[in-house]
């Protein structure tokens, strides 16, 4: 939106030769803020077209079309990655696939089993495991795994000797898993508050995203609530580092309360913000009432919560339940309040 309004003020002050200039470089930004998400992706075929490049340079197919095709292919993925945000399945074993047919497809083109060339079956591996869903991740390994041993089984055996390439697929099998297993645990680490193992904002952000697109799309009802102990300014002065665990005890006791589907996560200092998906606001208001009542320690919190309205962003949920949490703390604090109704409800 900046960039172009830049460029319509850059046409009204008398520049037009300017405006194409402008628009180009609010594009480029626009592209550039997006890399990161795509980059792996790119990266990924762009890794898989160069090897092919070399390699088909090296020892070139008997037809060009063949040479010709492939690379039409890899530069038609990788534009198509670099230009569209393409998400969903299709955008995580997308690539993961390409790279899996095209590096098969080098390995061919280079002798077959014995050429190294199995090594590179490692990377789409790695990206599904940044970047997949768990069914996800095991599908595109399984679907690797398939396509790293059927030359084994039905090819050239001049070229791929069976036991070989049993040996290779076990082998890929093993360290395949060890990397899923440890991008998991990376993965939840990530997403986790160290002090209380309660979700971080990171956590937030992806999950009130896809809920409020989920409530979206199925016209369900989603509710936010923000909690803060109360008064623990003065706990923590009297007991300091015990503070530390007390708070960790308290998101410890909510989440024992809370259905499976729910998320809580510490969003700074003793402030918790909780996401109840498919939750009405009666529902809402009888499950925070037993979050306050079941504080531990002798811990007092106030509550302010509110529903989604089906319109709002995930910013105006949020700043609505925190304005309620600020009536809960002004009324006396130890208490659940609800939001007032957003101005776009209907
Ligand atoms: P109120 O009832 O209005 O919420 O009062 P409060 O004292 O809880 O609120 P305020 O936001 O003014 O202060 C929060 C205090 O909580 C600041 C700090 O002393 C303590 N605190 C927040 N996070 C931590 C933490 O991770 N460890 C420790 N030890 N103390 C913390
Ligand atoms: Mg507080
Ligand atoms: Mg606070």
């Amino acid at each position: 939106r900046s960039a172009g309004s830049t460029a319509r003020a850059c046409h009204e002050g008398g520049h037009p030769q300017r405006v194409t200039g402008t628009r180009v470089s609010g594009w480029l930004h626009r592209a550039a803020r997006d890399v990161p998400v795509r980059a792996p992706a790119l990266l990924v075929v762009l890794i898989v077209a160069g090897g092919m490049l070399v390699t088909t340079l090296m020892a070139p197919p008997a037809s060009t079309d063949l040479l010709a095709i492939g690379l039409a292919i890899v530069l038609a993925l990788a534009a198509g990655y670099a230009l569209a945000r393409i998400d969903g399945i299709v955008g995580t074993l997308g690539p993961a696939l390409s790279a899996v047919a095209l590096i098969a497809y080098v390995r061919d083109q280079t002798g077959g089993g014995n050429a190294g060339v199995a090594a590179l079956f490692m990377i789409p591996v790695i990206w599904l495991a940044l970047y997949a869903t768990t069914w996800e991740a095991v599908v595109g390994i399984a679907a690797t795994g398939l396509t790293m041993a059927l030359p084994g089984l039905v090819g050239d055996s001049r070229l791929y000797e069976a036991t070989e390439e049993l040996r290779r697929l076990v082998a890929f099998l093993i360290v395949s898993s060890i990397v899923l297993l440890l991008s998991w645990w990376m993965r939840r680490e990530l997403l986790t508050d160290p002090l209380t193992r309660a979700g971080n904002r990171r956590a937030w952000d992806r999950d009130l995203a896809r809920e409020i697109g989920r409530a979206g799309r199925s016209s369900e009802r989603l509710v936010v609530a923000i909690i803060d102990l109360d008064r623990f300014k003065q706990y923590n002065d009297r007991n300091g580092h015990l503070a530390g665990d007390r708070l960790a005890a308290a998101a410890q006791a909510w989440r024992e309360m809370m259905r499976q589907e729910d998320s809580l996560v510490r969003a700074g200092g003793e402030e918790f913000f909780l996401l109840l998906p498919r939750t009405s606001a009666t529902d809402a208001a009888a499950a925070l009432e037993r979050i306050r009542t079941r504080t531990p320690n002798g811990q007092t919190c106030s509550i302010g919560y509110a529903t989604w309205d089906g319109h709002e962003t995930a910013g105006d949920l949020l700043h609505r339940a925190d304005q309620a949490l600020y009536r809960a703390k002004a009324a006396g604090r130890n208490r659940v309040v609800a939001a007032a109704p957003s101005r776009t409800a209907a």
